[in-house]
Order: structure tokens, then C-alpha cells, then sequence
């Protein structure tokens, strides 16, 4: 074999024991050989390079059938802090957190609406030597980098936001800028990508190779995962889920994006609110709508289960394309979720194939901004757990 192909070899083999320390731990060395396949002294030398990297360590002792007690492994979730920023229109959120994604600390920042690039990126940075402070002056550990995300295109590689549709900016080379003035590693991200890695790493994809996970709410989106490797596509915007065609009706708003027919026009907030309007002459914000629901009202039912009809035209497509384990729904819709769910799963029963409807499981997670910050803060842990191949 040669020395390049070892080298992947060990890189493969690291990351699946990694991996297996991360979903499974605390593991013993015996129990990792057995669940990798590899030999038992393959599994030593790997677990003893990552105890001397600091991403792994040894606790306690376990029984083990033979009667030895066992050493356990775990990952090393104080080794180092991360910071994870997420950037939402007028305002900044972001925390300090550890490995295992527990939030130390949190700052937040308002922008003007007509901050410019050098406004921006000093708000960005305020908050980032804040964060560094608090961590000087506590524990003191290595904050490993930070993860950003943002809403629109974003190139990872370069760490540049092409296009936000947050924000007025294009083009901002936000990860180098960051990086020279702060001295730590950046990891710019799609919001709705940061926030499936985030699931992936802290949250309910913790067990999952393949999900996805859809946002709902002001827009719609996805973010995807197969094979534990996030999907960028080619030009950075896999995952434009809000804007598939749903049908080919005029619609009654008119999409973001400037065209008819996308699903975004049919499943978010502003249909929702347009539904309602239409149906009662009514013009009342989603978080009336959602209480009118509380109360059993019947136009708040039907408005939610028309919108739920849709993404559940939506959900079957990302089925049927993607075969995932599973679809977590976030964002600040999965709070009327439940009055949409019968509806999608009476769709997707019916529009997925192979019967895949009963094996999907669609859970959705409970809105709190503070994901959408640790979903930032998992980029940077990505990057140490990191699979090397
Ligand atoms: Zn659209």
C-alpha cells in the first residue's frame, strides 16, 4: 500500500473511532473494536494518539464481562472553548461554548440597518474580544475558533459572504478579515446549514448519518447531511428548499425570490398570516394566529393545515430525493408546527415512496435562538472532531 493510502486508512479509521467515542462514549477500547470491526490493538494505538492530541480522555472504570475493569473513553469537551456567532437582521447573537456545545456566556449586539462592511465587521469583532475577555479572566482555555452563520450565499472555503439576504453586504470576506484581527480560526456558514450541523453535533441528529433539517417560519430552507458531511452543492446554495415550485397556480403572495409558485409562498409566515386574511378579512400577526389555534379556532386550524398541506408536498420531495433517517423542523415556526403535523404526515404518507413515510421520522425541535448560536459554535467543533478524510 502506499504512504498516501495509509494515511487515509488511519484518517478513516481515526474518525470513525472518534465518531463512535462522540455518539457512543463513554466507551471502553474493547467495546470500540468491537463496534468498528478493527483490531483491538488498531483501536489502542488510534485512542492513545487522541488522548495526546487532547481530544480524548479516560475516565473511570467499568465492569467488564470478563471481570477486568475497563477504562471508558469520552471526548474531552473541556479542551477548549468555542464561539459561535449568528447574525440576524439589526442584531448580532452570539455565545461562548464548550465542546459538548453548553453555553458559558452570551453577548449580543444591534447594528443600525445601514452599517456598512467596516460597521459590520467591528460589531463582529467587539463581540468576539468581549467573549475573549470573559474567557481570559475565567478559565483561560484555547478558544479553538469561531463559527458564524449567516442568512444567504456563502463560500465556506474562502469564508466570504457572496450575498446575504440579511443583511445589505456582498461580498465581505468576513473569515479573513476576523481571522487577521482576532488571531482566531473562522468558520463562516450558512445560517440554515450552521443550524443542521448544529443538530448533527449537539441535538436531535446526535445518532443520524443522513437528515435533514428544514427551517420554517419568515422563509423556508434546508439543511442537508448525508452521509455525516454537510451538502453545499456546487455554488453554494443547496438547500434553497423555500423556493421549489409547489404549483404552478398564481400564488397569493408573491415569493421572496420575486417569482409565483415556490413553497415559501404557500408554507411561511406571511402565507400563513395571507390565509387568514383572505379567509376571515382579518389581518393579524402569526403569533395571533398560533394563540387562535390554542383556543381551537377553526380559520387558525385551516390555515395552518392549507400551509401544512404544502410543505408536506415539499417534505415528500425531500424524501423521496434524499431517503434521509430523519427531518428535524426548526426555526420560529416549529412553535405551530403541531398544527400543521397531521396534515404533513397524511401527505407524506401518501407522496413518499417505498413505504419510506413510515420509516422517516420527522421531529421537530423546539424554537430558541440559543440553537442557532450553538449550531454556530458546532462549525467550530466540526473542525476538531473533524472526520479526516
Ligand atoms: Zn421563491
Amino acid at each position: 500500500m502506499k504512504k498516501g493510502d495509509l494515511v487515509l486508512v488511519k484518517n478513516t479509521n481515526m474518525s470513525t473511532v472518534l465518531d463512535i467515542i462522540r455518539t457512543a462514549g463513554p466507551v471502553s477500547r474493547a467495546h470500540i473494536s468491537r463496534l468498528t470491526g478493527l483490531s483491538r490493538s488498531t483501536c489502542s494505538v488510534l485512542v492513545d494518539e487522541m488522548i495526546s492530541e487532547g481530544l480524548v480522555i479516560e475516565m473511570g472504570k467499568q465492569e467488564s464481562s470478563g471481570g477486568r475493569k475497563a477504562i471508558l473513553l469520552k471526548l474531552n469537551y473541556e479542551g477548549g472553548r468555542a464561539i459561535g456567532i449568528k447574525v440576524m437582521q439589526n442584531h448580532i447573537a452570539a455565545a461562548l461554548v464548550d465542546l459538548s456545545g453548553k453555553i458559558i456566556k452570551i453577548q449580543s449586539r444591534d447594528f443600525p440597518k445601514d452599517s456598512d462592511k467596516s460597521d459590520f465587521i467591528e460589531i463582529l469583532i467587539s463581540v468576539v474580544l468581549l467573549l475573549t475577555a470573559y474567557e481570559k479572566n475565567n478559565t483561560n482555555k484555547n478558544i479553538l475558533g469561531i463559527g458564524i452563520g449567516v442568512g444567504g450565499k456563502i463560500d465556506f472555503h474562502t469564508g466570504t459572504l457572496i450575498e446575504s439576504s440579511i443583511i445589505n453586504l456582498l461580498n465581505v470576506q468576513i473569515g479573513k478579515i476576523l481571522e487577521e484581527r482576532t488571531g482566531i480560526p473562522v468558520y463562516l456558514e450558512n445560517d440554515v446549514n450552521a443550524f443542521a450541523v448544529g443538530e448533527k453535533y449537539f441535538g436531535a441528529g446526535i445518532h443520524y448519518h443522513n437528515l435533514l433539517c428544514v427551517t420554517v417560519g419568515q422563509g423556508i430552507g434546508a439543511g442537508i447531511i448525508v452521509d455525516d458531511n454537510l451538502f453545499r452543492g456546487s455554488h453554494h446554495i443547496a438547500g434553497e428548499f423555500g423556493h421549489i415550485r409547489i404549483t404552478d397556480s398564481n400564488s397569493a403572495t408573491i415569493c421572496t425570490c420575486g417569482k409565483n409558485g415556490c413553497l415559501e409562498a404557500y408554507s411561511s409566515n406571511q402565507a400563513i398570516i395571507n390565509y387568514f386574511l383572505v379567509l376571515t378579512g382579518k389581518k393579524i400577526s402569526i403569533e395571533e394566529i398560533t394563540i387562535l389555534a390554542e383556543q381551537g379556532d377553526k380559520s387558525a386550524l385551516e390555515v395552518f393545515r392549507k400551509a401544512g398541506t404544502y410543505l408536506g408536498y415539499g417534505i415528500s420531495t425531500l424524501i423521496n430525493l434524499f431517503d434521509p433517517e430523519t427531518i428535524i423542523i426548526g426555526g420560529e415556526g416549529a412553535v405551530y408546527y403541531r398544527y400543521m403535523e397531521s396534515e404533513i404526515n397524511r401527505v407524506v404518507r401518501e407522496d413518499a415512496v417505498y413505504g419510506l413515510a413510515e420509516e422517516v421520522e420527522i421531529q421537530p425541535v423546539l424554537f430558541d435562538d440559543n440553537l442557532w448560536i450553538r449550531g454556530a459554535a458546532a462549525l467550530v467543533v466540526r473542525e476538531v472532531f473533524r472526520k479526516k478524510t
